[in-house]
Order: C-alpha cells, then sequence, then structure tokens
C-alpha cells in the first residue's frame, strides 16, 4: 500500500482508557479529527463515550465513532449494529458527526471460518448503514485484513500497522488505505498516556469532502476564538470543578461586534439582575429561536437590540465586554432548552444543550436531540466530576463502592451519618476525654436543636 504523505491531515483514537481529555490541546497540536469508542458487543457502551464526542466537537475536531465488533454470527452482528445505532442516537444519530461510523473488526478467538468471517462483517455494515444512514467504514490489523473478501472493497479500509517504515500491506479486498494508525503509543498534548496516532490519506479539506458532511458541520463560532468548551471544567475564577453551561468565545479587539447566531425574539437586552436567571452574567442579550430555545449571550459591555424586536441570524446584537462575573473581555454563549420560569436557568446540564451541537442541527435542519435524563443514566457508573471525591469516600469505607449514581435512601443515609458521628467523637476523645463523655454531650446539643 501506499507510503504516508507529509501533507496528510493527523489524527487520534480514543475510549475510556485515555481519561479525561483537555479537547482544546488536542486540537492547538494539530489533531484535526478522531474517532470515539462508542460501543462493544451487545451491550457494553464505552463510559466516556458521549463525554468525549461532546468535547471533541466543542473544540471543533471532525468526530467519527466505532465499535468493536465480537460476533461470530450474522444474527449477532446485527444485534451489534442495533446496539451501536442506539448510543449513536444519544448523540444526534451518525448523521450529526463528521465521520462515518466504523466497524472495528480485528480478531477471531472463536476461530470461525474466513467465509463466516465476511458473512459476519456484510450483516453487521449493511444493518449499521440501514439503520444510520450513513456508509460505515472498517477498521482492522494489517494481518487481520486479509481474511476480509474483495466483496467489502467498497468499504473504506483503516488499517492499524504502528510502523514508521512498513507500509501496510496490499490485500484481496484494498490496495491503498484511507486512514492508516501508524502508532498505538503517541504523545499528544492534553492526554495522560498513549494515545493511537492516524493519518488520513489526504488534506483536512480531503477529509471533509470524501465523508460530504462540510456543508453540514461548519464551524458556527467561525472568526471567535474558543477559549472554554462546554462541560466539565476548573472555572477560571472560582478554580473548583464546575459544569460550564455554554462556550466562551473571544473576538478581538475587547468590544468587537457580537452578531446572533440564529433568528428570533429578543426577551433580554440588560444587565442580569439576581434572581432572574441571569444573575453574574453581566449585560445579556436572550433570544428565543423558533424552537423555543434560548440563545444567551452574557458579559457583554452593551446590547444593540430590544426586547420585543425580531433578529435575524448575523444580526449585530451587542458588543464583547467583561459584564457581571467575569475574568476578561469574552462572550459566553449558552443555549438554554427552556424560556420560563427565570428565563429558563437550570444549574445543571439538564436545563442547557451543546451549543455547537445545537446549532449545527439548527442550521442542518435535523431534529435536536436531546441529552439523556439523569435518571436512565447506568447507576454503576461513576460521573467523570465525582470520581475523585467517590475514591475518597469509598476508600474511608463511609460507602461500598457499589452503585455511584444509586439513589440514597433514609436508612442507607443514616448508616453514613451515624458512621461519621462515632468517629469524630472518638477523633476529639483521643485528645481529652472519653467516647461516652462525648457522646452524652453531643446527645444534649442534639436534643436542643430538635
Ligand atoms: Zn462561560
Amino acid at each position: 500500500m501506499q507510503a504516508r504523505k507529509e501533507n496528510n491531515v493527523q489524527g487520534i483514537d480514543v475510549s475510556r482508557y485515555q481519561g479525561k481529555i483537555d479537547w482544546l490541546q488536542v486540537k492547538a497540536d494539530k489533531r484535526e479529527f478522531v474517532f470515539i469508542k462508542a460501543t462493544e458487543g451487545q451491550t457494553y457502551t464505552d463510559p466516556n463515550f458521549t463525554t468525549n464526542v461532546k468535547g471533541a466537537l466543542s473544540a471543533g475536531l471532525l468526530v467519527g465513532t466505532y465499535h468493536f465488533l465480537r460476533a461470530t454470527s450474522a444474527e449477532v452482528a446485527k444485534a451489534e449494529a442495533v446496539h451501536y445505532a442506539k448510543s449513536l442516537e444519544e448523540i444526534g444519530g451518525a448523521k450529526a458527526l463528521q465521520l462515518p461510523p466504523v466497524m472495528d473488526y480485528e480478531n477471531n478467538p472463536s476461530g470461525i471460518s474466513k467465509a463466516q468471517i465476511n458473512i459476519v462483517a456484510k450483516a453487521f455494515l449493511t444493518e449499521l448503514e440501514r439503520l444510520t444512514g450513513v456508509k460505515p467504514i472498517i477498521y482492522t490489523g494489517n494481518s487481520f485484513a486479509g481474511n476480509f473478501d474483495d466483496g467489502l472493497s467498497g468499504y473504506d479500509l483503516w488499517i492499524a500497522r504502528y510502523s514508521n517504515t512498513r507500509v501496510p500491506d496490499d490485500q484481496p479486498a484494498w490496495k491503498n488505505w484511507t486512514i492508516w494508525q501508524y502508532s498505538d503509543a503517541g504523545k499528544v498534548p492534553g492526554i495522560t498516556g498513549n494515545v493511537d496516532l492516524n493519518e488520513f490519506n489526504g488534506s483536512l479539506s480531503d477529509l471533509k469532502a470524501r465523508y460530504g458532511k462540510e456543508k453540514e458541520m461548519s464551524n458556527p463560532f467561525e472568526g471567535y476564538r474558543l477559549t472554554s468548551p462546554y462541560g466539565m471544567r476548573k472555572h477560571p475564577v472560582s478554580g473548583i470543578n464546575k459544569f460550564h453551561r455554554g462556550v466562551d468565545l473571544v473576538v478581538t479587539p475587547a468590544d468587537g461586534p457580537i452578531y446572533a447566531f440564529v433568528a428570533g425574539e429578543v426577551i433580554h437586552a440588560k444587565m442580569g439582575v439576581s434572581g432572574s436567571g441571569f444573575g453574574n452574567y453581566g449585560i445579556v442579550v436572550a433570544i428565543k429561536d423558533d424552537k423555543g430555545y434560548l440563545h444567551v449571550y452574557a458579559h457583554l459591555s452593551a446590547a444593540g437590540v430590544k426586547v420585543g424586536q425580531q433578529v435575524k441570524r448575523g444580526q449585530l446584537i451587542g458588543k464583547q465586554g467583561s459584564t457581571g462575573i467575569s475574568s476578561g473581555a469574552h462572550l459566553h454563549y449558552e443555549v438554554r432548552k427552556a424560556c420560563t420560569p427565570q428565563f429558563g436557568y437550570t444549574a445543571t446540564e439538564a436545563g442547557v444543550v451543546e451549543p455547537t451541537q445545537y446549532l449545527n442541527n439548527y442550521y442542518g435542519q435535523t431534529p435536536v436531540k436531546e441529552d439523556k435524563p439523569v435518571s436512565q443514566r447506568d447507576i454503576n457508573v461513576v460521573s467523570p466530576w465525582a470520581e475523585a471525591a467517590w475514591a475518597e469516600v469509598t476508600a474511608n469505607g463511609y460507602y461500598d463502592g457499589t452503585r455511584p449514581g444509586a439513589m440514597i435512601t433514609r436508612e442507607e443515609s443514616g448508616i453514613v451519618t451515624n458512621r461519621l458521628r462515632k468517629n469524630i467523637l472518638k477523633l476529639i476523645a483521643g485528645i481529652n476525654g472519653n467516647v461516652s463523655d462525648l457522646d452524652d454531650r453531643l446527645k444534649k446539643i442534639e436534643a436542643e436543636e430538635k
């Protein structure tokens, strides 16, 4: 097959093993595309799947996903395609991403025949395309690729061969690679540990053109510098890990013009007051679109529109500033799901959508897929933002480490409180006195507080 080329666009692929990723650093390192692990077999979903997709999209990477195939029959292969397609719906469907879905078929632990490998592969690919409306590509290793017959040459090949010098071998189905995974030990800023490195056979615009999504997924924030993406982050002022409800964008000069990303009706255009849903947001212009979503432009130095006014997409609505709680001149832009009460303010992720994806869906006129409600989360998986505290509280024995996302009952919370109370008494008694004296005194205090 062909060798690597100097101007080929560079990318990576990731799964939960890369942990928390700083996508802005990845993008700054000129990694323009990423394939993100979505699913495996008939039930497994990578716990970092949706977080990774949102982070990578926010930072402006081209995003694709992959499924690790385990099937040994056509029937199970189809069931795996159903599981993968369902998981893709959580992030707006395969069509919401710029790069195609991937069948990762790379081993044969149960030793099925070559003919059966091809039956399984074709069943999965056909079903996946039927369900998602997007033609998938095939990921495999240099030697496993020899199993695939020329009935699969119509699918693009993403091949693994970890070498700088030895090109992938010609195969019955392919004489060229579309993407080459040339290292599994890459170092990329923003990622802890090793990461797989990939190269697409062409430039960035060739890559966009090949999968035909350039129009649908244009960067809605062209002309802005994205300084903080949507999602969990360390707050620039408080230093505390907190959910960032929108994106931070910067234009020069500091009081540069801000234009509407969508058309709609202005429902707020002044300093946000505490309790209104815009407290600490400074001067806010809020525009309600035709779907009822509220577009919030915060920290402005001046508003250029009036309440009740209809604005068009691209219309000047105000000037960038640093009003409210802000660490410097920037535009905080967020998209809320509702306008009332209090202008749709909800402290959690449940009240907002990822802005880049929302705008792309909106421009493309595809339906907006909402985030999964919290009640549908996998209670056995700890949330990324709670990982450190959960590890501590389980290590010190207050919780047993199981079901981190489950509701807590009265008796469970009672047990934890009681253990904490006893340990604190022991701690104090260790310095000055005995536990039963302290317990009596604490009981008196508790009786007074009832
Ligand atoms: Zn912000």
